[in-house]
């Protein structure tokens, strides 16, 4: 059970989690065709590496550092940890568009890729891997802006499809703007079953989250308190309509990372992981800039980053940058090693790539996609294939 804690300071009570979501027992025999389990082996991730997080030692760190759970035999090899680390894992999206059909075009090889239905048997993989109880499913913003679907129905076909995947956190992307803040917030963020993290937007004339939005959460994950932001792009979101500019006020991500993640530490959290939706370039500035947090889960550029970029924050700590492509062709899944002093000692990630033609659709998210698409005239198995 992934319990919510909330600043006790902060009065908007989030949307509850979505109810578990049930997994379709071997055997069963399911719609579209398919007999069996929803079930696949996992695709090879294009990358399995190991990060070592721990901090350089310096000479002075030694002393402390042997008298701790690591320490050498007399042969010179390391003994093992006394506890077994925690591993908590984080499976990630971004940059969706409402791309709820495979792709197919050079950037994907000319293979099929993508399309929520995958997307979605491919998460719910994962976090049958990962167990539910250690992980989390994010995405990272600009779900819906694609037409011809979102324009007829702008965010109503993602909603009820990630929803239906059992996302758990997700922070906006200046497309989420696109139709102004009440279409937002009444046609989206009020019909999420999970909270959306928003740490640097407010409404101008209150100043206060946008309603349903929280500016941080805090999730403990197997004893392990994990803090959670959310951070935007400041112009794009604001052209993105011309009332955004007089609805919302953007701060400055980085300077919002600073005094968030402040607070975050006052309220005892271990680690520290900031969902962005502000292209790549900012979030190696906003890692080199602000230390404290672990993990940097990125959108906006629609950048596939297969080796985690690595950057070393004003304290000398490590900070992993991933993005998981676009459109729903990847799927990221960054496990964080912690130890017993609460430290992330190890990352390893994995992205996978959503190759259709190998993956059963989910059944229920086919559901409700197959009833947006016939309603716009488009069939499901078409490739879109549009930017
Ligand atoms: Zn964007």
């Amino acid at each position: 059970m992934i319990e919510k804690i909330i600043n006790e300071n902060f009065t908007v009570s989030p949307p509850q989690k979505s109810e578990k979501r049930t997994l379709v027992s071997p055997g069963k025999e399911i719609q579209d065709g398919y007999v069996g389990s929803v079930a696949y082996s996992l695709p090879k991730p294009i990358k399995k590496l190991e990060y070592d997080l721990r901090r350089e030692l310096k000479k002075e760190d030694l002393s402390e550092y042997l008298q701790g759970a690591r320490c050498q035999s007399r042969k010179g090899e390391e003994l093992k940890d006394k506890n077994p680390p925690v591993t908590i894992s984080i499976i990630h999206t971004n940059d969706l568009h409402g791309r709820h059909t495979p792709i197919n075009t050079p950037n994907t090889g000319n293979v099929d890729m993508g399309g929520t239905p995958f997307v979605a048997s491919l998460i719910k993989e994962l976090e049958k891997k990962e167990t539910d109880e250690a992980s989390l499913i994010v995405d990272v913003g600009d779900v819906a802006y694609a037409p011809p679907v979102s324009d007829k129905f702008h965010f109503e076909p993602m909603a009820d499809v990630m929803n239906k995947v059992g996302y758990e956190i997700m922070t906006l992307g200046n497309h989420e703007f696109q139709w102004g803040v009440p279409v937002l917030e009444k046609e989206f963020i009020s019909k999420l079953k999970f909270p959306v993290v928003i740490s640097n937007v407010v409404e101008k004339a209150t100043n206060a989250p946008l309603p349903n939005t929280l500016p941080y959460i805090i999730e403990d994950i197997k004893g392990i308190k994990v803090g959670i932001l959310g951070l935007l792009t400041p112009k794009m979101a604001t052209d993105a309509h011309p009332q955004v500019g007089k609805d919302v006020k953007v701060e400055n991500p980085a300077d919002c990372a600073r005094r968030v993640v402040k607070e975050l530490k006052r309220l005892g959290v271990d680690v520290i992981v900031a969902l962005t939706h502000e292209g790549l370039d900012a979030d190696k500035e906003l890692a080199k800039s602000v230390e404290g947090i672990n993990l940097i889960i990125a959108g906006h550029d629609h950048e596939k980053v297969s080796d985690p970029i690595v950057v070393i924050n004003p304290a000398g700590e490590k900070t992993l940058v991933v993005e998981a492509g676009s459109y729903g062709e990847y799927v990221g899944n960054v496990e964080l090693m912690v130890d017993t002093d609460k430290k992330v000692i190890k990352a390893k990630y994995e992205l996978y790539p959503v190759y259709s033609k190998q993956i059963k659709p989910d059944p229920e998210v086919k559901t409700i996609v197959d009833k947006f698409l016939h309603e716009v005239g488009e069939v499901f198995h078409k490739a879109l294939g549009i930017g």
